[in-house]
Parts: C-alpha cells; sequence; structure tokens
C-alpha cells in the first residue's frame, strides 16, 4: 500500500451532547484526541436540528433546502407527510463520489431508517440490510439497532480496505430521550459510546497511519420541563398553513401574509426561521416541545436552536489530521462541512 494513500473513517455519535466532551464522561475521546494532537471543537448543526436533515448534510454538503430532507418528516407533492427514509435525496452523495471515483466505501448505522435518508444504497454496501432490523437483532428503546449489533459490523468495515467509512451508534440519542440529557441514566450511556469508540481506535491503530476520523454528533439534547407539548394544529387550522412536530421544533409548511401574527399568538413559542421555500422553522421556550395534544413526552428533546450543537472532532495519526482539525474552527465549520472534506482526502 503506498504511503500517501488515506482512508477517512466519518463516524456519528448520534445526540452525543458536545459539552459533556471531558475527560471524566468521555475519557476514550479525549485521551485519542490528545494523541492525536488535536482538540474537540462544537460546530453548528442544521435547522431543525434534528437526526435525518443533519446526517442527510453529513453526506451531501449542503443544507436541507437543496438536499430536500428538511425534517424527520418531509411534506410531499401530494399534501401527505412521509418518513425522510422515503424522500429520496435531490443531490448526489459522498458515496454517489466515491463510487463515481472507482473507489469504495460502506455505511453502518445503527438507526436503520439511515440507509434511506443518508443514500446508503449507493455506497459499495450499507448495514442493517435495506435499511431493516435483521431478525433477532437487538434494539433499543425506540426500535432502532443496539450499538452491540452495530459495533461488530463497524470494526470490520474499519479492518478492511475500505476508503470510506460512515458509521452510526445510536444509543446516546436514544438515552437523552428516555432520560432525560442530565440523568445518571443518559451519563452511564454516554460513557458506554465511548468505551466503543475506543474500540474503534484499537481497530483504526491496528491499521497504522492510513486512516483519517472524523468523530461527530448530529445534535445535542435538551429536558422537557412541561409535559402537554405545545400543539399548533388550533392556531393553523384554516390557514392554508400545515405542521409536523420535529422535537422541540416544529415544521410549518406553507405561505402566509401573517406568519409572525399567528405565530406571535402562540404561548411559549420562542421564534422562527426559513429553512427552505415555504418551510419555516418554529421553537419553543426551554423546556417545551411541539407536538399535536394527547401525545407523551419524553423526558429529553431536540429540534430546536439551543440543540443545534454538534461535536466536532479529528483523530488519527495521518498528518492531515492536523491541517483538518486546525480548519475547523479557522474555516468556520458546520454541518455541511464534512462531505467536502471526505472528498477532498478521498478524491483525485
Ligand atoms: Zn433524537
Amino acid at each position: 500500500m503506498p504511503d500517501d494513500r488515506v482512508r477517512v473513517v466519518f463516524l456519528v455519535l448520534d445526540g452525543m451532547p458536545a459539552p459533556v466532551v471531558s475527560d471524566d464522561v468521555t475519557p476514550v475521546l479525549d485521551a485519542w484526541c490528545t494523541a492525536s494532537g488535536t482538540t474537540p471543537h462544537t460546530v453548528a448543526a442544521v435547522l431543525p436540528a434534528t437526526t435525518y436533515p443533519n446526517h442527510a448534510t453529513f453526506v451531501t454538503g449542503v443544507a436541507p433546502a437543496e438536499h430536500g430532507i428538511v425534517g424527520n418528516h418531509v411534506l410531499c407533492d401530494d399534501g401527505r407527510f412521509r418518513h425522510a427514509r422515503k424522500i429520496g435525496l435531490h443531490v448526489p452523495t459522498i458515496f454517489d463520489r466515491v463510487t463515481a471515483a472507482g473507489l469504495t466505501s460502506t455505511l453502518v448505522v445503527g438507526d436503520q431508517e439511515l440507509v434511506g435518508v443518508m443514500g446508503g444504497t449507493g455506497a459499495g454496501s450499507h448495514w442493517p440490510p435495506d435499511g431493516r432490523v435483521p431478525d433477532g437483532a437487538g434494539t433499543d428503546e425506540h426500535g432502532y439497532l443496539h450499538d452491540d449489533e452495530t459495533l461488530p459490523v463497524l470494526l470490520d468495515a474499519v479492518a478492511s480496505n475500505v476508503d470510506l467509512v460512515v458509521g452510526q451508534l445510536n444509543a446516546p440519542d436514544t438515552a437523552g430521550h428516555v432520560h432525560g440529557p442530565t440523568s445518571d441514566a443518559a451519563r452511564a450511556v454516554y460513557l458506554a459510546t465511548d468505551a466503543r469508540l475506543g474500540a474503534v481506535r484499537d481497530a483504526v491503530e491496528a491499521r497504522g497511519r492510513d486512516t483519517v476520523v472524523m468523530i461527530v454528533s448530529d445534535h445535542a439534547v435538551e429536558a422537557v420541563e412541561v409535559a402537554a407539548p405545545i400543539d399548533l394544529t388550533p392556531v393553523l387550522e384554516g390557514t392554508g398553513l400545515t405542521w409536523f412536530p420535529e422535537g422541540s421544533a416544529a415544521l410549518v409548511y406553507g405561505e402566509h401574509p401573517d406568519l409572525d401574527g399567528l405565530l406571535g399568538g402562540v404561548d411559549d413559542l420562542a421564534g422562527s426561521t426559513t429553512a427552505a421555500p415555504g418551510v419555516h422553522v418554529v421553537w419553543g421556550e426551554p423546556g417545551r416541545w411541539l407536538c399535536f395534544d394527547g401525545i407523551d413526552a419524553e423526558p429529553g428533546m431536540h429540534g430546536s436552536p439551543r440543540t443545534a450543537v454538534q461535536l466536532a472532532a479529528v483523530v488519527g495519526t495521518h498528518p492531515a489530521v492536523h491541517d483538518l482539525d486546525a480548519r475547523i474552527q479557522r474555516d468556520g465549520f458546520d454541518a455541511t462541512s464534512w462531505a467536502g472534506e471526505m472528498a477532498r482526502l478521498l478524491l483525485p
């Protein structure tokens, strides 16, 4: 193998709150950064700060307005909402580009829906097969694959000669939801995720110096303090606008001459912004979440700008690691930056 060859491992720790990164909650990540001569950074997520818009951005390098996955659920031309896995990306992914260049790639995810969301069938291989939980596989409280199922597949991919490995470990996201962000139970899961990262580090180091590892999260998480959700249905009725919840945010679809006035009449709404033509992200005050009346809250949620914070760390002993680490802050990286960096390293 020539010395100048570089492989990329891009690993998402889903919902891992960047502020918990420290030597007591993430000792492996902390030590791996130190050994690599790098520092964990924080960068901005795209809004809403939910899993699918951000993962679609990771592999395309563009904002939701361009790739089309504006939320975990998306309003389609027939007026129906569909799950993000069924939407299809409007632009090529890093997998498409890597394949076109004659290189190899694989996608290994714990949240099986990400196979559809991230265009995983365009990778050389993907797991789980067809984005479905394999028979008998263990799942977490949200029905996604347990990281004990995902990790061995990820380690095999890291140990292989595949040029690009994109992985996702799901446990921190589910833990933040079901236990709340500041709970001991969530902290225990963050520690366990960091321990799994130790196995990834060992697999990378066993290969020598050929791998640049990018470790990110897609969003943070915030506590829900008021169980009853903010329900936008009454205020939007008869306006021609429609909406769908996205945790501590929501998407409002359509245009209205007095949208700000309508939303201004809703208690505890904190703000809004436009994510795409005719697509508005709105969010609540701290402690509030948005949903249809009668749905039970979970202790932790995300979606609002308060949770639009991503971990951004680069580790490994390949010479490109230092340059990339230096540019994260200097060049103002955000969620859209990574696909271009993967391409810059891998493609001729
Ligand atoms: Zn989540």
